[in-house]
């Protein structure tokens, strides 16, 4: 149903809320608050001017208009609490004026200075509820929490029907809220039961779903026939020993997981999960060249194309002496060079065909594919892997998918159930431990000078911070502020250069590659630079305002440095300098162990990068503070799908078909 439909929402507005990816009511319903203040009044004599407080007031003069210059103005009044007469200010709201009358009840949210008798308000309610209950939403520009609210119970009054995807024998054994019952809790909460029961339902409803689609898939993939593939293992260990390195133990029983796959007649659908810098590029390579020798064609797709352009170097390299066909094709090529390369990956001239996941939906035809990588799969989610699966092109490939979200196996098996798992511990022996250091922006001077030391051997280095423009109310140090900062104290004399993602895709591929050949010595970023980019010359990563971000993302950022046997550094800078999970990056390089503590330490956290990603980006479940329920919608949906009983659920048979598995 259209937005349109609700009291003010008129285009412009419709606008905005279609940034926050609300286009139907359906999804201006299910736009859930993240988190709820308690409003509490209290005396105005308890009141101060550190902290934003509610009081019950009475009007008693007059509001008086003021402006103050263009676009800024002030409205003024008298007001009383507990018998405490007081001015109240409020900037911008002239239009409250008409509604602010003499003895009119009122709420105001604000600060009180006891010694001028000012009550500064941010906000003024008329509606008067005892302890209310305040949903916070997620916003964007041009938009306050209170419209949302507003728009959402205007929503609720059209007692729209939102299906209830959780069947009734399990609405009925943990005595779920009805779907409907649920939605209007979620938003409009008289207790704090109605928020812990509503939340309960509709947690419990996405991971069920979830994993009613991961063991759909998993009881399907069984079935499926691939190719059995004859692989020539000779040209293998010959390629093995020209390797300038020793292959772990880990990589090593990996690539056995893979060949036995290809060779079998089920087809691989093989998770690779495996540490920043553990060395998953070279198993994907043998993997390819195995491919190659039963004589297939492979197609490997990277999540971005400096990622794909960095791969094809790669991978070239490796193959120089070697008969093997390798091209990148990627959405910024030529069309003509486009049509050239699609006519060879036809007629089976190219031997592996390298790019983004844009690569399968051109309209690339191949003549004989026999398997497709993903590299950083945990960007793309369950939807998208089975839309991987079905592809015509590809319904007998063998599929591999390389990740680096170092999770807890068990959490791994449940969540990428449909999926064969293999997991790569070890990491390369050259590799030094990153030395990584949390310091307040006081004691910074150490960390300049372990910088002008790294410079001057040569390296290069990374510096994060998590906003792109100064925002006073949040206080972080934008990268734009933080080159001023470092022009200055480097006095200009070294190149630094920012990266952000609102630059075009050219500017940041420009970028890079200037970072790459060595002509950029400091590259300032936000997170774009997350995924796996490999730069063995740089030594450091500083991350600014660390405490914003998980842990998940802080150790997939030091993975940036510590790429060669120089000594790496990664100093984490932020005034929390007690943040637990801080302490857990000094404390430890390995990905695994970070990721056991990132779960034990619930609560706030980024689930190793799970969360970021597309499909499993979860409107209200969280697999890390939501384990237990994950784990019984595992188990009841692996009833629901075994007894068949999701035949006789409509809601369930669309599911599949969205899943769209072809026999
Ligand atoms: P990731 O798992 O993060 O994708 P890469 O595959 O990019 O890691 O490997 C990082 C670096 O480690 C590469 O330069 C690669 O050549 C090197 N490497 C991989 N395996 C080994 C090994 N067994 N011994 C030494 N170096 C290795
Ligand atoms: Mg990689």
């Amino acid at each position: 149903m259209n937005l349109s439909l609700i009291k003010n929402i008129g285009p412009k507005t419709e606008k905005t809320l279609n940034k926050l990816n609300i286009f139907t009511i359906e999804d201006l319903l299910t736009y859930y608050p993240y988190k709820y203040n308690i409003i509490r009044f209290i005396d105005i004599n308890s009141a101060n001017s550190d902290e934003n407080c509610y009081i019950l007031a009475k009007i008693i003069s007059n509001a008086k208009v003021s402006y103050i210059k263009r676009n800024f103005n002030k409205l003024s009044f008298l007001a009383s609490s507990n018998d405490i007469s007081f001015n109240v200010i409020i900037f911008n709201r002239v239009f409250l004026k008409n509604k602010l009358t003499i003895d009119k009840d009122i709420v105001l949210v604000g600060k009180y200075n006891k010694i001028r008798n000012v009550f500064t308000a941010s906000n003024i309610l008329f509606n008067i509820e005892d302890n209310r209950i305040e949903p916070i939403y997620h916003l964007t520009d041009k938009i306050k929490n209170s419209n949302l609210e507003n728009f959402i119970a205007e929503g609720l009054k059209l007692d729209y029907n939102i299906c209830d995807y959780v069947p009734d024998i399990f609405n009925n054994k943990y005595k779920l809220l009805p779907k409907n019952t649920a939605i209007k809790l979620i938003h409009q909460p008289r207790n704090i039961i109605d928020i812990k029961m509503s939340k309960l339902k509709l947690i419990y409803e996405e991971l069920f779903i979830y994993m009613f689609k991961i063991n759909y898939l998993k009881q399907n993939n069984k079935k499926v026939l691939g190719i059995m593939k004859k692989i020539d293992k000779n040209y293998i260990e010959d390629f093995l020993c020209n390797l300038n390195f020793k292959l772990t133990v880990d990589q090593e029983k990996t690539i056995d997981d893979i060949l036995n796959d290809m060779q079998s007649k089920r087809r691989m659908n093989r998770l690779v999960l495996g540490d920043v810098g553990s060395g998953k590029t070279i198993v994907a390579i043998i993997a390819m060249l195995a491919n190659y020798t039963a004589g297939y064609q492979s197609a490997f797709m990277a999540p971005t194309e400096i990622l794909a352009k960095q791969h094809f170097e790669v991978i070239q390299n490796y193959f120089e002496n070697y008969s093997i066909k390798v091209k990148i094709l990627t959405g910024s090529l030529p069309k003509k060079n486009k049509e050239m390369i699609y006519s060879e990956l036809k007629d089976g001239q190219i031997d592996i065909i390298i790019g983004t996941s844009a690569l399968l939906n051109a309209d690339a035809t191949f003549k004989n594919l026999g398997l497709v990588i993903t590299d950083e799969q945990h960007r793309f989610g369950v939807n998208q892997r089975s839309l991987l699966q079905n592809k015509d092109i590809i319904k007998k490939c063998d599929v591999l998918y390389l990740s680096a979200t170092p999770i807890p196996r068990t959490l791994a098996l449940t969540i990428y159930g449909d999926l064969d798992l293999s997991q790569i511990k070890t990491k390369p022996s050259m590799r030094k431990s990153i030395i990584t250091k949390v310091i307040s922006e006081k004691n910074i001077k150490e960390m300049l000078l372990k910088m002008v030391e790294e410079l001057n051997y040569g390296h290069q280095m990374f510096v994060v911070s998590p906003l792109i423009e100064q925002n006073d109310e949040l206080d972080v140090n934008s990268v734009n502020l933080l080159k001023e900062k470092l022009n200055k104290a480097f006095k200009n004399r070294v190149v630094i250069e920012v990266l952000h993602g609102r630059l075009k895709q050219k500017e940041k591929d420009i970028l890079m590659l200037e970072f790459q050949k060595g002509n950029i010595n400091i590259l300032i970023s936000t997170t774009v630079i997350e995924v796996g980019i490999d730069i063995p010359n740089a030594t450091m990563m500083i991350i600014y305002n660390a405490e914003r971000f998980g842990l998940a993302t802080l150790h997939q950022l030091r993975g940036r440095v510590g790429r060669n046997n120089l000594q790496s550094y990664c100093y984490l800078v932020t005034e929390d300098t007690n943040n637990l999970r801080l302490k857990v990056m000094e404390e430890s390089n390995d990905g695994f162990y970070i990721s056991e503590k990132d779960f034990e330490q619930r609560g706030q956290g980024d689930l190793f990068g799970v969360k970021q990603s597309g499909e499993l980006a979860f409107k209200i479940a969280d697999f890390k503070r939501d384990y237990k329920i994950l784990m019984q919608a595992k188990i009841d949906s692996e009833m629901y799908l075994e007894k068949s009983l999701y035949k006789e659920n409509l809601l369930y048979k669309n599911i599949i078909e969205k899943i769209n598995f072809l026999d």
